[in-house]
């Protein structure tokens, strides 16, 4: 297969782990014969810097040309100016919504050797193996908003209209297929009108997957089930806001911001892959992130904009691997424990899926 390849590595950490993630997709590539292209552009921090725009338009130009974007991520103290009218993360989202990326996707799965990286007991974890798909381009973050009454009152207007809600739990019942076969539906039917509509909506677009199960739940609920009974779900779709919070409590079931991929799919097979970290600028440029969230999310790029689901399980099989054998990065070493810089696990990663017969 051909497919050209965006490449946006971002500010601080970014650039480090998404290289990484491009040079196992070359070993794929090299593995599994096919020819990958990649076409590196600018973002966030640094193409603020080179340019006053957190999304030069050539980026994204340069994404439409390709079928998949991989991201790293943007920030850092030199932008942080909250006043200041351009920001790094405008990037982001800019792109998503030029691209028309309305669903996030977060695999949270537990890798049974990190289990006691986690703040939740070993025996409550075991099994947990959800998706969260959380709707990306409407909601609450979009509403209008203001000031009213001299300042003294503050207002965020929450809307949703039925085609929004439709496409996203479209995608997320088309994924329950290739897992567990079973999609909880998050909202806030007992308050809000939005969140009555999307039950609605839910349950219509459900009649259509009668092979997959179904139910509802409140969020304040399903926050709590989260770390309560995690390994009971599977796929869960929710709301712009309620995903946003969902995801990162999520994500703390599995211990380390360094492991978790993410992508953001529309309605084609365009997708934006990219960890949940930040830029860590904290440790960037010194050669020691771990780079397994970027390298993750290269084998959602497989799976999702490529349709190349032996080569994703390729990755996240050496990925599994790595940490089996005991190697770690510094993020997830304990105290006197051996560490891996950011190179070297991506380059044990690379051998890995270089050596899969
Ligand atoms: P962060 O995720 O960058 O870092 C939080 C902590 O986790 C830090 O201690 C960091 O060292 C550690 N960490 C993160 N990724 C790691 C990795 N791969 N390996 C090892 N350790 C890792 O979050 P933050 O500190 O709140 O934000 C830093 C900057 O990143 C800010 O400018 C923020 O706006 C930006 N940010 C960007 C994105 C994005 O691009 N999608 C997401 C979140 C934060």
């Amino acid at each position: 297969m051909r497919a050209n390849i965006a490449v946006l590595p971002g500010d601080g950490i970014g650039p480090e782990v998404t290289a990484e993630a491009q040079r196992v997709l070359e070993a794929v590539a090299d593995r599994f014969g096919h020819e990958f292209t990649f076409r590196e552009g600018l973002v966030g921090g640094a193409a603020i810097d080179a340019t006053g725009s957190a999304l030069p338009e050539e980026t994204l130009a340069l994404c439409r040309d390709c079928v998949a974007v991989l991201f790293g991520a943007v920030g850092g103290p030199r932008w942080d100016d909250p006043t200041a009218a351009v920001r790094p993360e405008q990037g982001l989202l800019a792109i998503r919504k030029g691209l028309g990326l309305y669903a996030n996707l977060r695999p949270v799965t537990l890798n049974p050797v990190l289990a006691d990286a986690s703040t939740i007991k070993r025996e409550t974890l075991e099994g947990t193996d959800l998706l969260v798909v959380r709707e990306l381009t409407g909601g609450i973050y979009f509403g209008e908003r203001g000031r009213r009454d001299g300042g003294q009152t503050a207002y965020d207007t929450m809307v949703y209209s039925v085609e929004e809600v439709e496409r996203v739990v479209h995608t997320a019942f088309r994924l329950a297929r290739g897992r567990k076969r079973h999609v909880t539906s998050v909202d806030k039917a007992n308050v809000l009108e939005c969140s009555r509509l999307w039950r609605e909506t839910a349950t219509r677009v459900a009649k259509e997957y009668p092979d997959v199960a179904f139910d509802h739940l409140l969020v304040d609920a399903c926050a709590m089930h989260l770390i309560r009974r995690p390994a009971t779900f599977d796929v869960i779709v929710t709301e712009n806001m309620f995903g946003d919070i969902l995801t990162d409590e999520a994500s703390m079931l599995t211990g380390s911001m360094g492991m978790l991929p993410s992508a953001s799919l529309g309605a084609g097979s365009m997708g934006l892959y990219e960890p949940i970290h930040g830029s860590a600028p904290d440790i960037a440029g010194q050669g020691i992130a771990n780079p397994l969230a970027a390298i993750l999310s290269a084998a959602l790029l497989l799976r999702h904009s490529l349709a190349l689901e032996q080569e994703a399980r390729a990755v996240e099989t050496a990925v599994d691997g790595a940490l089996r054998a005991g190697y770690r990065t510094h993020d997830l070493a304990g105290q006197g424990e051996q560490a891996l810089g950011t190179r070297e696990m991506g380059e044990m990663i690379v051998r890995s899926v270089a050596e899969v017969s």
